[in-house]
């Protein structure tokens, strides 16, 4: 795991501390609490349906450039998850949709050569508006096809084939819903559930 040397939270030196089980570097500074859990990204993906056809992009980028894919990226910190969909949707295939439901999520643990877990969220989102277009860059193709057109794709994901089969299996709203009225939402938080 990557060791850091000062708090990120207050800039004191961290120290060692036996916490859970293991050591882990911590901040021991009077009222800061900081520990390093270790590091972690948060990763999106989209499932658009417009008339049974799915919503698909095609990497402009290693690695697996050329493949083809639901269009997704990684969650910004300061960013609500359900936007950061709806914000990678838009910019990797030039359509605007709402998300429905969560069609479920995937964990890596991370290890001694990529010491970083992450999580990936997958969505459904209902178009809006916009017709599929490539950002050029990140995405050299996007459009809608059927799921036996997508299985005929080059280097077809399998976790995205997988949460499209579930997106067309499971109506919508039968994933997790965004709640709104559930319980008192702190700044920030953003909850989904049955
Ligand atoms: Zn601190």
């Amino acid at each position: 795991m990557m060791q850091h040397t000062y708090c990120p939270r207050c800039g004191s030196n961290l120290s060692t501390k036996f916490d859970g089980g293991r050591d882990r570097m911590a901040c021991l500074s009077d009222g800061c609490g900081f520990m390093h859990f270790g590091d972690a990204s948060i990763g999106c993906g989209g499932v658009v349906i417009r008339d049974g056809k799915i919503l698909l992009v095609q990497r402009g980028i290693n690695p697996g450039k050329g493949n083809w894919q639901i269009p997704g990226g990684y969650v910004e910190f300061d960013e609500e998850i359900h936007s950061a969909v709806e914000r990678e949707v838009l910019e990797e295939a030039g359509v605007t949709a709402k998300v429905t439901d969560s069609l479920g999520f995937r964990h890596t643990a991370g290890n001694r050569e990529r010491p970083s877990s992450n999580l990936y969220v997958v969505f459904r989102l209902d178009p809006i508006s916009g017709e599929p277009l490539a950002d050029g860059e990140e995405t050299l193709n996007a459009g809608y096809f059927t799921l036996e057109e997508m299985t005929e794709k080059t280097g077809i994901q399998s976790l995205s084939l997988w949460a499209v089969r579930q997106a067309l299996f499971h109506p919508p709203g039968a994933g997790f819903t965004h709640r709104s009225g559930d319980l008192e939402l702190r700044a920030g938080w953003s909850l989904f559930g049955l």
